[in-house]
């Protein structure tokens, strides 16, 4: 199909009803909005069901994830493939993605103007998908989504709505590597999502 530049009302995808996951993905792969493109190898739009129930947002592709361009593919994302197995989800049925879809060098926090660069992907993806829940990891992904004054530890695996969708707060799964104890409050979270899913029925 055509598409057509509707100028001052609207960027080209608003004019369209035909915005796709894949479309995002490979507007994701060639964006050059902040200085990550500069030192990323591949970026990371994000991966999963366009019908998921759920979405995960981390904070942002570490080594592993921008050497194969897909979310969570190292030891933390290793952990969240067994914490969603331990709930009976596989990742093709959830929707997996992070704040900022470019590796910030060495791992640093991705930057104010960063996030906000990036924001609309995040957003265009969230508003194909209409997951029911949303579940940020760690406080820079529930700071970028929520802006609460509370941090992860107290909102952990307690549920609120918000616009018509679940947040679920939850600790990153690389917190559960580093601090042995959080694995079980992390295994104990999820089953409590798998709950909150359940009353979404
Ligand atoms: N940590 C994140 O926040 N996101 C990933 O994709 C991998 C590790
Ligand atoms: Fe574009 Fe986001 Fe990557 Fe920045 S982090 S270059 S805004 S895709």
């Amino acid at each position: 199909m055509m598409h057509i530049y509707v100028g001052e009302s609207g960027s080209w995808w608003d004019s369209m009803a035909d915005d796709s996951l894949d479309m995002i993905s490979s507007e994701v792969i060639s964006c050059l909005k902040c200085r990550l493109c500069e030192t990323r190898r591949n970026a990371v739009p994000g991966e999963g069901s366009l019908s998921a129930k759920v979405m995960f947002v981390g904070e942002a592709p570490g080594e592993q994830e921008d050497n194969q361009g897909r979310p969570f593919v190292g030891a933390a994302g290793k952990l969240l493939t067994e914490l969603l197995q331990s709930i009976g989800l596989r990742r093709e049925e959830v929707f997996i993605t992070n704040t900022v879809k470019c590796r910030p060098p060495n791992n640093r926090p991705p930057r104010k103007d960063e996030l906000a660069a990036c924001r609309d992907y995040l957003d265009r993806q969230l508003k194909l998908m209409r997951p029911r829940a949303i579940c940020p990891m760690g406080n820079s992904a529930i700071r970028a989504l929520l802006n609460p004054t509370e941090s992860v530890s107290e909102l952990h695996g307690v549920p609120f709505e918000k616009d018509n969708i679940t947040y679920f707060p939850m600790y990153h799964p690389a917190a559960a590597l580093y601090t042995f104890a959080l694995r079980k409050v992390m295994e104990e979270d999820f089953r409590k999502l798998r709950g909150v899913l359940d009353s979404l029925d």
